[in-house]
């Protein structure tokens, strides 16, 4: 059920999330009581920039990550830009090397094309069968002109979930490459030791707090160059008047999720189990998604059909589901999906079902109905 008490299957949650009402009622009370400009220095504002500090603080014991400093942006398209563009504009003269991975979003594939153009040579590591990364051609890519590995934890179409940890033993061999990793669809999902990257992207609309937030978690003493020059603001990596009330339900989304992590985690592989066994008794279906992703994410494709003619009928019966990440929506084909199979028919025709909490099985029941009396009609 929707606000309008509209009747809806939302399965698109990795798109993004409804603020949570946890957040949305602490919001309203901290908006009334703080209001004042983290840069004044008078009371009012000295009280605002602590209580900003506090929730760095938070957020640092929440993930674990006392080594890395928090630099509040507009989202994690901003913190793409800033880690990489940042990176890069510092340390070009080390070198010019970038490596990434195929599974990357948008935002950060349009960095990366921007500093293509600016001379930078990009390079794009190999994935093995799962789609994890392959570290024997990382390892073959690395030079000494490389400065950043920019590989995300998650990706956001298949939700598989690379082996940070592997990654960063090939990268340590090479102490000039800084490794940046867009941790967007991975933070509130799954725990990780955070510290394995020097970079950490990450948003607020993902994890059931405001869409217009976000942050880069910077580790300490690497220099970055700010993207946005301005006056005096909680870092100086990025200027501006810090936007104190969404930053302190970015807190506190932070908090909830990671209270509620292992709840959510065994909830979500229940359904995600329940969907996968339901998909499999439909002829045509293949799934894409594997044993590395997320309980959070199932992709499947339907041959006898296009993703989006599919996702138009399920959205026509009120069942929201993505073919692609919602930032590349509209596109025919998905090009992680070929990334992936290199399976055209497979790119086309998938579909990404992403999973909450939130979700029951009996919304999972109806989806499948649905997918059901489509192909009854294919
Ligand atoms: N990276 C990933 C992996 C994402 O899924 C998204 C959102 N689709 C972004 C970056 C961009 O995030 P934002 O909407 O906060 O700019």
């Amino acid at each position: 059920m929707n606000f309008r008490g509209e009747l809806m299957i939302y399965l698109d949650y990795s798109a993004t999330t409804p603020v949570s009402k946890h957040v949305l009622d602490e919001s309203y009370r901290f908006h009334q009581a703080y209001f004042a400009n983290p840069n004044s220095i008078h009371k009012l504002g000295r009280e605002t920039h602590q209580l900003m500090v506090d929730i760095s603080k938070q957020i640092q014991k929440d993930l674990q990550l006392f080594t890395h400093q928090v630099v509040y942006t507009s989202g994690a398209t901003e913190s793409n830009n800033l880690a990489i563009k940042g990176l890069c504009y510092r340390k070009g003269l080390l070198g010019k090397h970038i490596i990434t991975s195929p599974f990357e979003h948008g935002s950060i594939v349009a960095v990366l094309n921007d500093l293509a153009n600016k001379g930078f040579e990009v390079d794009v590591v190999d994935v093995d069968e799962y789609g994890r990364i392959d570290l024997k051609d990382l390892q073959a890519l690395m030079t000494d002109e490389t400065v950043l590995v920019s590989i995300g934890l998650v990706n956001s179409e298949l939700g598989i979930v690379q082996d940070l940890s592997a990654i960063r033993t090939v990268i340590d061999a090479y102490p000039n490459v800084v490794f940046h990793s867009d941790m967007t669809q991975a933070i509130g999902k799954v725990r990780v030791d955070y510290q394995l990257a020097d970079l950490i992207s990450l948003s607020a609309h993902k994890l059931y707090g405001f869409k217009g937030v976000g942050a880069l978690l910077v580790k300490n003493h690497l220099k970055l160059e700010p993207l946005i020059h301005g006056g005096k603001s909680l870092s100086p990596l990025r200027g501006g008047t810090p936007a104190i009330g969404l930053i302190h339900a970015l807190g506190l989304a932070i908090e909830d999720a990671y209270e509620y992590l292992d709840d959510h985690i065994k909830k979500v592989t229940k359904l995600k189990d329940y969907l996968l066994d339901a998909l499999r008794q439909i002829e045509g279906v293949v799934i894409n998604s594997n044993q590395y992703s997320l309980a959070h994410i199932v992709n499947f494709s339907f041959l006898r059909t296009d993703g989006l003619s599919l996702q138009k009928y399920l959205s026509d019966h009120d069942i929201f589901v993505s073919t692609t990440s919602a930032c590349s929506s509209g596109e025919s084909l998905s090009r992680v999906v070929f990334a992936l199979t290199n399976d055209r028919l497979r790119a086309m025709s998938s579909i990404r079902v992403s999973l909450s909490h939130l979700t029951s099985k009996d919304e999972l029941k109806t989806f499948v109905n649905c997918l059901e009396a489509y192909h009854e009609g294919c």
